[in-house]
């Protein structure tokens, strides 16, 4: 297999920090998989605005264009972003722009709670079962947030009325069931598909597409659920859902939800998926979190989001099942052997033992 081509972006605040510990796990799999990578860095954000005087400089989107993926940091630092106008700020210059130039349509949000970090999650310990374990599709280019109209009118006499269009098409729908049905059927097979069947037009299409293509993949279990009651089920019995499927408001807004149950930010990583050709899947892998200026620079980020995002990397863009599990595996045991960076560390856990980033990095890649 010729080497993949990954760009590797880190961006700002903890970024830097973050991502070299992302490298060092990707090359220890990469060494026991068997498997070969070319990682070419380039500057973005700030960084790439103090190296190019752009957020996205032309030759950091040449060198995405001719790589398999993308491994991304993260861009953005509050007291810079005021200074320079809002088009040309990192979060818009930089993220929506990938997202735009590469097609990428499915958001994949995995949140997992190991059974070690209990004390980390909102919920009681009975409502986490064995551990929390769901994966979030998120549909990304369409619906509300893109629909036209979307206009503010003057109404006169101080009024004005905003519209915003809830808009979906067959294939749009079609291609997002696909991924999530794929993705489950790399886990435990089941799907819920969250819509507003009951009130919205919308949901009654997408509710009978994603029927649809169910009967594609017989072997996972699809049942339909109103955002409405999607929601509190989240809170109540997280361990029912293995993959939920959401269009994008909706997802937007659950993705999060899912996400407080993991404890911190540092623990969740994020894939956005575009087009697939001869076996290969586009994909930009990131943190779910920013980054993070309050603890920049001091060792005390949470590498582990920047980790998952490398082993979801490898199992969605590559097919690399058995590296990402390695990956995923090792985390688990650097966790279950009691490394904690600050965010996920308690005094009232025995036998835990706080760290820094490089450490974490350093316990995962043994672990590998
Ligand atoms: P943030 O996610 O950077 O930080 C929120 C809180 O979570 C902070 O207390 C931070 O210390 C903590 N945190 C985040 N990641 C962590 C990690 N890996 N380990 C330990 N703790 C972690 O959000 P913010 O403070 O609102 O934003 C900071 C900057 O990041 C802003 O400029 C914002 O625009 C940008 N941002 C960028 C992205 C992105 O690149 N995708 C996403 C969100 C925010």
């Amino acid at each position: 297999m010729n080497p993949i081509k990954i760009a590797v972006l880190a961006g700002d605040g903890i970024g830097p920090e973050v991502m070299r510990e992302a490298i060092k796990v990707l090359r220890a799999a990469e060494k026991k998989f068997g498997f070969s990578v070319e990682t070419t860095e380039a500057p973005v954000g700030w960084a790439g605005i103090d190296a190019a005087g752009k957020a996205l400089p032309d030759a950091t989107l040449a060198l995405c264009k001719k790589s398999d993926a993308i491994l991304f940091g993260s861009v953005g630092l509050p007291d810079r972003d005021p200074t320079i106008p809002k088009e040309e700020r990192p979060e818009r210059a930089a993220l929506l722009r990938i997202r735009k130039e590469f097609g990428l349509y499915a958001n994949l949000r995995p949140v997992r709670l190991p059974p070690a970090l209990a004390h980390a999650c909102p919920l009681t310990p009975e409502r986490q079962g064995d551990g929390i374990d769901i994966l979030v599709v998120r549909e990304l280019t369409g619906g509300i947030y893109f629909g036209q109209p979307k206009k503010t009118e003057d109404l006169g006499a101080g009024n004005f009325r905003a519209t915003d269009t809830l808009v979906y098409t067959t294939p749009e729908i079609e291609r997002i069931a696909h991924v999530s049905f794929k993705a489950a059927r790399l886990r435990r097979k089941k799907l819920t598909s969250i819509d507003k069947a009951n009130v919205l037009e919308n949901g009654v299409l997408w509710r009978e597409v994603v029927t649809r293509i169910g009967k594609e993949y017989p072997d996972v279990a699809l049942e339909h659920m109103f955002v409405d009651n999607g929601a509190m089920q989240l809170m109540l019995r997280p361990t029912q859902f293995d993959v939920l499927l959401c269009e994008n408001m909706f997802g937007d807004i659950l993705s999060d939800e899912a996400a407080a149950l993991a404890g911190s930010l540092g623990m969740l990583p994020s894939a956005s998926l575009g087009a697939t050709s001869h076996g290969t899947t586009f994909g930009f892998y990131e943190p779910a979190g920013g980054s993070a200026p309050d603890i920049a620079g001091k060792n005390l980020a949470n590498p582990i989001a920047q980790i998952l995002s490398v082993s979801l990397m490898l199992r969605y863009s590559f097919g690399l099942n058995a590296a990402a599990d390695g990956i995923e595996t090792a985390v688990t045991k650097a966790i279950g052997a009691g490394n904690r960076t600050g965010d996920i560390f308690s005094a009232k856990e025995s036998g835990a033992r706080k760290i820094g980033t490089r450490e974490m990095g350093d316990a995962i890649t043994a672990n590998i």
